[in-house]
């Protein structure tokens, strides 16, 4: 059964942005991409082979069911890694598969040593450092209790890192903030290792750091939205671009969220359009019906806002986004017809929705609308964006 519609990943896109990364990393920096939010709606399963084939070794998720879909999905011995929350219940499964895991409290590491002693396997272990975030983490009170437990527990355990997240680093009113936690962050590992504890590796960046902070790279950056194509903020990309000599973004967005036409209509002046009263047509006009709407992750927000595109124009939302279904005004495309190709989000011939515009639109944020993109919508890798 045809859906209506789905999502194309350009391989060519995701090459260019971790090829974009890797020119900017030293040699000594691993890439670990985030994949939390099935892969910020891009489709775990899709984009886990797509990255190995690009040389990624290393995933970042949030829970066990992401650690999960993205341990079915990989092809390589690639490393996965979680970054959130774990139920007791879940740490069997995560030390039977090496999956790698953060301890953010010493209730959670005792657990993880129980079952990693009934199992006879090491649990690989990252300490979540508390530096400044005040949400998960290590504090320098936890950290003094931890210390014994884990050198008393070493045939347990094998610390594979020691990580902690910034509150903020893609904008510059976070400042002060940010070098306080990194500095914290540098105490805290040194604190280790004069207790003879030393992690494998460090890590602290996200995207956001990546570009802002260049010293906090260290030996692993976890980056997710850049791998995507999109910056953190526009903040972040104009104060990249500005020191940037060919003042050129260099990262190319890697989904396309398509759909067709279904119908195209004549409605006369004066003819309220959709439901309600939300739209009257000024003048005859033409219009044609794409069969998406809030439950396929169109937002309602787009009502008489958005636009797509079709036969490389853009055509505006007009009335409000339905359930099942969107109206655009073609007045001015007047050869489009049912099955024709939409753009409801990328490039289409000159012509592009970027998630940029789109998230102004909707007045959200880039990881949000493509977190939200429904799982269910068919995703496919595709070479290259033509
Ligand atoms: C989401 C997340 C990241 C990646 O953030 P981006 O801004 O997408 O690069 C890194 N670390 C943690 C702990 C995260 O939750």
């Amino acid at each position: 059964m045809a859906s209506t519609s789905h999502i194309e990943i350009i391989n060519r896109a995701l090459e260019n942005n971790v090829e974009f990364l890797r020119t900017i990393l030293s040699k000594e920096t691993r890439i670990s991409v985030v994949i939390k939010g099935n892969a910020y709606g891009h489709g775990i399963d899709v984009m886990v082979p797509a990255l190995e084939d690009l040389g990624i070794d290393h995933f970042s998720v949030y829970s066990s069911p992401e650690a999960q879909e993205a341990l079915k999905a990989r092809k390589k011995n690639s490393v996965i890694m979680i970054m959130g929350f774990i139920y007791d219940s879940d740490f069997e499964w995560i030390i039977k598969n090496n999956i790698e895991f953060y301890i953010s409290d010493t209730y959670h590491l005792n657990k993880a040593i129980e079952v990693s002693k009934s199992l006879n396997k090491k649990a690989l272990v990252h300490l979540d450092i508390e530096t400044g975030m005040h949400r998960t983490g290590l504090s320098l009170k936890e950290l003094k209790k931890a210390i014994p437990i884990i050198k008393e527990n070493n045939e347990s355990l094998v610390i594979k890192g020691v990580t902690s997240h910034f509150a903020g680093a893609e904008s510059i009113a976070n400042h002060t903030r940010i070098k306080k936690q990194f500095s914290i962050f540098k105490k805290r590992i040194k604190f280790l290792n004069e207790n003879d504890i030393h992690p494998g590796i460090r890590h602290i960046a996200s995207s956001a750091a990546t570009i802002n902070y260049p010293e906090t790279r260290l030996d692993l950056v976890r980056t997710g939205i850049i791998v995507y194509g999109y910056w953190p903020t526009k903040e972040t990309f104009i104060h990249y671009v500005h020191r940037r000599k060919d003042k050129i973004d260099p990262l190319d967005r890697a989904l396309r969220w398509k759909s067709k036409v279904v119908s195209t209509q004549d409605v006369p002046e004066g003819e309220f359009i959709g439901y309600g009263l939300s739209y009257q047509a000024q003048y005859k006009m033409k219009i044609m019906v794409i069969p998406v709407g809030y439950c396929n992750g169109y937002s309602r927000s787009l009502s008489n806002n958005g636009h797509v595109l079709v036969r490389g124009q853009s055509a505006p939302v007009i009335g409000s986004v339905n359930m099942n279904m969107l109206i655009c005004d073609i007045t001015n495309i007047p050869k489009v017809k049912p099955g024709d190709n939409v753009v409801l989000i990328g490039k289409q011939e000159d012509n592009e929705i970027s998630f940029a515009s789109f998230a102004e639109m909707n007045k959200a944020m880039n990881y949000e609308i493509l977190a939200r993109l429904p799982e269910n919508i068919e995703r496919k890798l595709t070479p290259n964006g033509n």
